[in-house]
């Protein structure tokens, strides 16, 4: 158990497992070897602050499943974070890759640390440390495991695990593929920043246009017009908002940990996002209410809930309570199994976090694909002859009789950029995913879209766990 409740994720991903093994003929030490965690890092490192003060921080590394390799999985810092966390964490990547396909075990790692509390060179000093204990004991390479930005980390940490990794690695080639979510200016990959909030969206598109279950609920198909209520404006949170917004969903609601905002009229999330960057929070936001207590946002009315943030947040004490139609997982293990029933029970729709939020752990598989290939995605511009292309275009005119405005004879010579590329990539990954999760759904006749994500990911992972065989 936590140290800090009762409340386990690891547990509750466990139980999750076993209510879909409960719908399949899976061998029980197949099963209990799927759930464990192969390898667990904990380790205790020392800081020496500015001022001549020293602490002692806590880190974890664990590999949840070497099935396939590499192990993938993000880096959190957090202060609440402990072992049972991150094992929760790490399993669920396990299954989520299963889910769309990308050919990781799941890991997940973290400090126990809230990062506000830090500068950045302390924050600089905390990472590359990490980065060396990982190093150390082999928990980090291209080929072994690859972190990646989580809760309270992004681009810049992952800068310098690529930089600590590569000085103490010289002789590895294809180092950078060591870490994924990088700057670009380090082989970081066109889209990868937006990519979980990226997936959500078109994840929440699929499922709104499925007409049957639109209509159980009592909407209507798409996305125009529902309302929709985020907790958290963090990196998932905010691009979630933005490309829901964008197509036509109004955004009601946004609850931070320092309060939230409720504004019928619906909220311009990108000027929220400013305010919040220069001020800290939401507080003498222009337009809109204040709300204190920002957890009860959650519960307003509204179509779609969208917790962003972290675990654990929609529990049996407010499951009762949730007005929404559809919970959109975007944070990993924001309903706990007690609240699932209670909102499936109450007609609920839950959109699993396994399957919502792969968007991010999708694109850092492409990025890390063009760190092996050591290439650079997109722009055929560069590789084929324009004229050639030109011509082509002026036959395809005249065979056709249409005519391409300048724009587009430029776009079609210059070929799909990198950012298109993971944009397309992504968007045929997390809709043949949701389509694949719902046949599940209807052939085993279970109302769960968790549930049959869990299915499919199993019998995908049984099946390598089986070819593989057991050593020696
Ligand atoms: N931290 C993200 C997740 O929970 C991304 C992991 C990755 O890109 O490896 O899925």
């Amino acid at each position: 158990m936590s140290k800090k409740t009762e409340y386990s994720l690891f547990q509750d991903v466990c139980g999750f497992v076993d209510e879909a093994a409960r719908h399949m003929d899976i061998h029980p030490g197949l099963l209990e070897q799927i759930k464990e965690c192969n390898s667990i890092y904990k380790f205790n490192f020392p800081i020496r602050n500015d001022d001549g003060t020293y602490e002692t921080l806590t880190g974890y590394r664990i590999q949840h499943s070497h099935h396939k390799l590499p192990c993938k999985g993000g880096i959190r810092y957090s202060d609440q974070v402990d072992e049972e966390e991150v094992k929760g964490l790490a399993s669920l990547m396990t299954y989520k890759c299963a889910l769309v396909n990308v050919p990781f075990g799941g890991a997940k790692g973290g400090v126990s640390i809230d990062p506000k509390k830090y500068t950045v060179n302390q924050l600089e000093k905390i990472t590359r440390r990490y980065t060396s204990e990982l190093i150390k004991k082999k928990f980090i390479g291209p080929a072994i495991d690859v972190p990646a930005p989580d809760y309270g980390t992004g681009a810049r940490e992952m800068a310098w695990i690529v930089d600590t990794y590569e000085a103490f690695n010289p002789e590895v080639i294809n180092a950078k593929g060591c870490v994924t979510g990088k700057p670009l200016s380090q082989h970081g990959i066109d889209g990868r920043t937006e990519a979980t909030g990226q997936g959500v969206f078109f994840g929440i598109r699929e499922a709104v246009s499925v007409e049957e279950d639109m209509t159980a609920l009592g909407l209507s198909t798409g996305l125009r017009g529902k309302t929709v209520i985020v907790q958290g404006l963090g990196n998932v949170g905010f691009y979630s908002a933005k490309y829901l917004s964008e197509a036509g969903a109004k955004v009601i609601g946004i609850a931070e940990w320092n309060g939230g905002i409720f504004d019928e009229k619906g909220i311009n999330v990108e000027a929220l996002k400013k305010y919040q960057n220069q001020t800290g929070g939401f507080k003498g936001y222009a337009s809109g209410e204040f709300i204190e207590k920002s957890k009860e946002l959650l519960t307003y009315p509204c179509d779609i809930l969208i917790p962003a943030a972290l675990e654990n947040q929609i529990t049996k004490e407010n499951a009762a309570k949730i007005q929404a139609k559809i919970i959109g997982e975007a944070a990993n293990g924001p309903v706990t199994q007690e609240a699932e029933r209670i909102l499936n029970e109450n007609g609920k729709m839950i959109i699993p976090d396994m399957y919502l939020n792969a968007g991010g752990v999708t694109v850092s598989y492409f990025e890390w694909l063009k760190n092996l290939s050591r290439v650079s995605f997109g722009k055929l511009e560069k590789r084929y002859d324009q004229e050639k292309y030109r011509k082509l275009l002026g036959t395809i005119e005249n065979a056709t009789g249409e005519e391409f405005t300048d724009e587009e004879k430029a776009q079609l010579i210059q070929g799909a950029s990198e950012r298109d590329l993971v944009l397309s990539g992504l968007e045929e990954t997390m809709v043949n995913a949701y389509h694949a999760m719902n046949k599940v759904r209807q052939e085993k006749n279970i109302k769960s879209l968790r549930t049959a994500g869990f299915i499919l990911a199993l019998e995908r992972i049984s099946v390598s766990y089986m070819d593989l065989g057991i050593f020696p």
